[in-house]
């Protein structure tokens, strides 16, 4: 058995190297036939040429296939400068500078990321910074092994590392892209048969108008810039890539048979003319392609944005549907069993008496867990408005405190209170946030595992009024806090596996706190020792009628939610 597994093993060790080794052969072979076509343009000493693609595909393969494409671009490279090159040694070493330059650019690509498609601002301008850095190096290489060879003499090293360079960045700015261009993108939709005539006709119109230009001495090639960017507006790097690359061979074959604006040039004056033409497009073009689909991806993002709030409103609704149907049932169940307990329909038999008692206190939950729903759904749907009444925030711990008395009383629980001296007047809805202070408490009385001991202080810092509620219970994972202000988000830890919850009373708060203008939050938490959550709501500014008044309005009475 064991034998026949490391066998089939093998196979696939054996299959996949054979499919490596294919694709560097592809690469290498690529690049070979790359350099053997263009080096019909050179433009010096048969060996250096205004544009050479073969510094493209080697950025693409390094991109594509990773690192280990740099052995069959060194071993093509090598191929190519050996018949061209100096000697023996001065082919290798060109060929190392060859390697190393796409190398270089990569790695800067990849720095940044690189997105292929070319979709971000900052793609466009890498691109065009790694072309320009990253083929420094193979011009240097390159030159000096010319220079010491004798091939290039001392004044004309400058003007070879010149051509040098700029025809292999040409070559990453130019091939890199359009290699780019031709990898299948599935969420691009796929090209019809009219796209692609459209898609034909101005390429073909861009080789047109390009030639023409060319031909004129009237230095008005620029023209064809804006013909460009419409290619790139309407397909994308799909249209900008090769429209950027046809016109800039169509002026590189101008400049080798020196028509037009090339006439009168000097090899040097051809190659900065030509630069700055290729350059021009290339930014052009792909800084539109990025513009055009950074707006887009808003767009699409706003649209998202749109339909998750309007499923969101539906699943509130429905929520909010499906728990007002629920209230009737409860509140029939409940009178019932009051009736029951109370002895209005008579003497319970003894036997059933705990039975009742359990569903008594199951039915509040259920209560609790339906009114929680309600109220979630009633704070997504409801648009908020401001507060009106003024009240004092120690008012409203003193009532919290005093609704979870009994509760506390049953647990063993102490609740210790410090409420500052002066009145802390915050504009709130009494109701709501005594529901938040409710939750707060009935928290810090449920999520521990020892006699609860709770602290609660009303404090004035700056323009807030704060209360902060300590608690000494199992306390919140880091990676939890942030979560646990989240719809329905429930610690899972197996102490409180058995406490029913709905996860939806920190969410509450949160809403509530954000209405008021107000926050919640976390202030500290360490597992197994407790919790302090802070509730601050902006003081308001004093307000006569409620200060005439010092005893708070009655209250409706807050809902509690016991556990
Ligand atoms: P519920 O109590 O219904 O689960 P909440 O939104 O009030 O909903 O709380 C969400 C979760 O946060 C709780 O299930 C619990 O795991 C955790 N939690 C809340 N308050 C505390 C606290 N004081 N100490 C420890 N854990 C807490």
């Amino acid at each position: 058995m064991v034998p026949e597994l490391s066998g089939a093993r093998r196979l696939i060790a054996l299959r996949l190297t054979g499919r490596e080794f294919f694709r560097l052969a592809l690469v290498a072979l690529a690049y070979w036939l790359a350099a053997k076509l263009s080096l019909n343009l050179a433009l010096v000493h048969g060996q250096v040429t205004p544009i050479w693609p073969p510094t493209g595909i080697a950025v693409v393969a390094i991109l594509l296939v990773g690192r280990r494409a740099a052995a069959a671009v060194a071993l093509a490279a090598f191929a190519v400068n050996l018949p061209i090159g100096p000697s023996l040694l001065g082919a290798a070493v060109i060929a190392v500078g060859n390697t190393l330059a796409p190398l270089l650019s990569a790695a800067l690509l990849r720095r940044v990321d690189f997105h292929h498609q070319m979709d971000r601002l900052v793609d466009a301008i890498t691109i065009t910074l790694a072309a320009l850095s990253g083929m420094a190096v193979s011009a240097t290489v390159g030159s000096l092994v010319l220079l010491l060879s004798g091939v290039v003499l001392g004044d004309g090293f400058w003007g070879t590392w010149a051509v040098w360079w700029v025809g292999d960045a040409m070559g990453v700015l130019l091939v890199a892209p359009f290699l780019l261009s031709l990898l299948p993108r599935p969420a691009l939709p796929r090209l019809t048969w009219p796209r692609v005539a459209e898609l034909g006709g101005l390429l073909a119109g861009t080789a047109i108008v390009t030639y023409l230009l060319f031909q004129s001495g009237l230095r008005l090639e620029y023209l064809v810039l804006p013909l460009i960017m419409v290619t790139a507006w309407r397909f994308r790097q799909r249209g900008a890539a090769p429209a950027a690359l046809i016109a800039s061979a169509v002026a590189v074959w101008s400049a080798v048979q020196g028509t037009g604006p090339f006439a009168a040039e000097t090899l040097f004056e051809k190659m900065v003319t030509l630069q700055a033409f290729n350059v021009s497009l290339a930014l052009a073009s792909f800084v539109l392609v990025a513009f055009v689909e950074t707006r887009e991806r808003r767009e699409e993002l706003a649209r998202l944005y749109a339909a998750e709030q309007l499923a969101n409103q539906a699943k509130s609704a429905f929520l909010s549907l499906a728990a007002h149907e629920l209230r009737t049932p409860i509140s029939v169940l409940n009178g019932y069993l009051s009736m029951l307990a109370d002895g209005s329909l008579g003497d319970d038999p003894a036997a059933w008496r705990r039975s009742l008692e359990i569903l008594t206190a199951k039915t509040r939950e259920l209560k609790t867990m339906v009114d929680q729903l309600l109220e979630a759904s009633r704070l997504d749907i409801a648009a908020s408005r401001p507060p009106q009444a003024q009240i004092d925030l120690r008012d409203a711990v003193r009532q919290a405190v005093e609704r979870a008395r009994a509760r506390a009383d049953l647990l063993d629980a102490e609740i210790a209170t410090g409420l500052s001296a002066e009145p802390v007047p915050v504009r709130a809805d009494a109701i709501q946030l005594g529901r938040v202070l409710d939750n707060l408490i009935n928290n810090g009385l449920t999520y521990t595992v020892r006699p609860p001991r709770l602290s609660i202080a009303v404090s004035t810092e700056d323009t807030q009024g704060i209360v902060r509620v300590a608690d000494n219970g199992v306390g919140i994972p880091e990676t939890e806090q942030g979560l646990i202000f989240e719809r329905f988000h429930r610690v899972n830890d197996p102490n409180f596996s058995n406490v029913p919850g709905t996860g939806l009373g920190l969410y509450i708060s949160r809403q509530v706190a954000e209405r008021h203008k107000g926050r919640i939050v976390i202030e500290h938490s360490e597992p197994g020792a407790g919790t302090v959550f802070a509730l601050s709501l902006p003081l308001a500014q004093p307000d006569s009628r409620v200060a005439a008044d010092p005893s708070p309005s009655p209250l409706r009475e807050p809902h509690l939610s016991w556990r």
